[in-house]
């Protein structure tokens, strides 16, 4: 069998059995039985912008490419969005803000497809996915059948879902449902709330899409360098662990897990990163972004598996030095 190489944002080489992309429900069942039929393991991958691939990863990768936009008017500003799981996120936030929809300005130029959005229920500025899905149009690959999932049902926690944590592999995503009606734009973060001061405009959806826009042109790497967003989810700490921290550095803190028994804080983990002096270290082809370090580069010519080593070597730097657990963001797939 001649292998594939499996498209991926961090520019490494990975090679698969076979690649396969597929448009629809039908596509997915036949490429799963095909694989059966082959004895292959079966990879659900995306755009390939949130995964840290390795040198081989055996057997079939498969890649929903469901495609459209459909934008259904249900009164003055309330709408029901579905996009297909094979469209580029920010082309989907474009979409709706050229229609003059609000809701997902703060979540413009998030890397990756429609498809990898409720996985991670992405977030960014203070609004997340979980807050728009009404449901999430699934192939069950245990009942081999497709499934409308009700928002409820899909687990979305803080950069979680079911399709990560409780059922990874499962589910292949093959549309996603949103409801977005009249929001008032989330404006207060820091970054954004100085970057709109700048523009000197009013917090419109549209101004804010065009200032978290800004910032992340500013804080992230161009496209040209491999690279797969933040590294690490931003840490939630006890107090206990706060104190610890705040005994070494200052760091702001946000509420978080409101939910919880015992009160939680958010924290950044670009910030202790910095702190801990890994700003613009460059180990081999792997390069830990200057602008924003929860970012790792690949220089050119770097493997997954040096650009993993990099960051566990942060990571138990930052546990270390904080006693903060860092948690990987994108997912490992495949082997050495
Ligand atoms: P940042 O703005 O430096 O924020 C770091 C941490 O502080 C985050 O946990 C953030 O919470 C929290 N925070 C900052 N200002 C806050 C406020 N006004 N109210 C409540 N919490 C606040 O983070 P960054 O790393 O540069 O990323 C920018 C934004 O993109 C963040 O919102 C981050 O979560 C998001 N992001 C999302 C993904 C993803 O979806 N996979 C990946 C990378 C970054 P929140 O995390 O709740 O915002």
């Amino acid at each position: 069998m001649t292998s594939c190489q499996l498209p991926n944002t961090l520019g490494v080489s990975c090679a698969a059995d076979e690649v396969r992309d597929v448009a629809d429900a039908e596509g997915v069942a036949a490429a799963l039985a095909d694989a059966e039929a082959r004895g292959l393991p079966v990879t659900i991958v995306g755009g390939g912008s949130n995964i840290v691939p390795l040198a081989r990863l055996p057997g079939m990768a498969l890649r929903p490419r469901v495609r459209g936009f459909a934008f259904e008017r249900l009164a003055a500003d309330d709408w029901r969005v579905a996009a297909g799981a094979g469209e580029t996120w920010h082309e989907l936030v474009r979409a709706a803000l050229g229609r003059g929809i609000a809701g997902l300005e703060n979540l413009a130029l998030i890397p990756g497809w429609v498809g990898a959005a409720p996985v991670q229920n992405i977030g960014a500025y203070g609004r997340e996915l979980s807050e728009f899905v009404e449901s999430v149009e699934v192939f069950d690959t245990c009942r081999r059948t497709v499934a409308n999932l009700p928002a409820a049902a899909c687990g979305f926690g803080y950069r979680d879902s079911l399709f990560k944590t409780t059922a990874p592999g499962r589910y292949v995503i093959l549309r996603l449902n949103l409801r977005l009606r009249a929001t008032t734009p989330a404006a207060d973060y820091v970054d954004v709330a100085t970057e709109l001061a700048r523009l000197g405009t009013r917090p419109t959806a549209l101004a804010v899409a065009e200032a978290v826009v800004r910032v992340r042109r500013r804080k992230l790497p161009p496209r040209r360098l491999g690279n797969v967003g933040s590294f690490f989810k931003n840490p939630t700490l006890s107090a206990a662990q706060l104190d610890q921290v705040r005994g070494r550095i200052d760091i702001a803190a946000f509420p978080a897990d409101a939910d919880a028994d015992e009160p939680r804080f958010k924290v950044s983990a670009a910030r202790l990163i910095d702190s801990a002096g890994w700003k613009g270290v460059r180990h081999g082809a792997v390069e830990v972004w200057q602008r924003q370090p929860l970012v790792l580069v690949n220089r050119g010519g770097a493997t997954g598996r040096q650009v993993l080593d990099l960051g566990h070597r942060i990571a138990a730097d930052i546990a270390a030095k904080y006693g903060v657990l860092l948690e990987l963001e994108p997912a490992v797939v495949g082997a050495d």
